[in-house]
């Protein structure tokens, strides 16, 4: 970002919209102190232009967002970022497909299941043996065959 300092004010801004200080800067030392004490209050920096009215500084609104002293979303995004997928495709589309193909719960209920039995199964209805073949379906399955305990199941995931 090109940066006029002396030309703008910048504002130290607490979430949702408390100003905590305004200064002018003058160099990259000065901005990057204030950038460090608007980090310290978890705060935002914003910037307008300065322009002079009668002799006088005068804030020409609005305010901007600077980009720069936006940091903790990226480092929340970063936290967020997962494994990759395990070999499976999980798209919406094929959980969807697995849904509808799978067989009629009410005709199979005690089915063996088709994957395999060597783990622990996530997908395995907790209240009984069925495996289902994805999270929704196994949402299913205890919606329709353990109604009583549907609201406990959906609390716990
Ligand atoms: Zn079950």
């Amino acid at each position: 970002m090109d940066r006029e300092f002396g030309k703008l004010i910048y504002a130290i801004v607490k979430p949702p919209a408390r100003i905590i200080s305004t200064s002018r800067i003058y160099s990259d030392e000065e901005y990057n102190l204030l950038r460090k004490e608007a980090r310290r209050h978890k705060s935002y920096l914003y910037y307008a232009e300065l322009t002079e009215k009668e002799g006088k500084p005068d804030v020409k609104q609005p305010w901007k967002l600077d980009p720069d002293s936006v940091y903790c979303r990226e480092a929340e995004l970063a936290s967020y970022k997962r494994p990759p997928r395990p070999h499976r495709d999980d798209s919406e589309e094929a959980i969807e497909e697995r849904i509808n193909t799978e067989p009629s719960i009410s005709e199979k209920t005690q089915e063996t299941p088709k994957e395999s039995l060597q783990e622990p199964n996530p997908l395995q209805c907790p209240y009984c043996n069925k495996v289902a073949t994805s999270t929704p379906g196994r949402t299913l399955h205890i919606k329709s065959k353990h109604p009583d305990k549907y609201e406990e199941y959906k609390k716990n995931q």
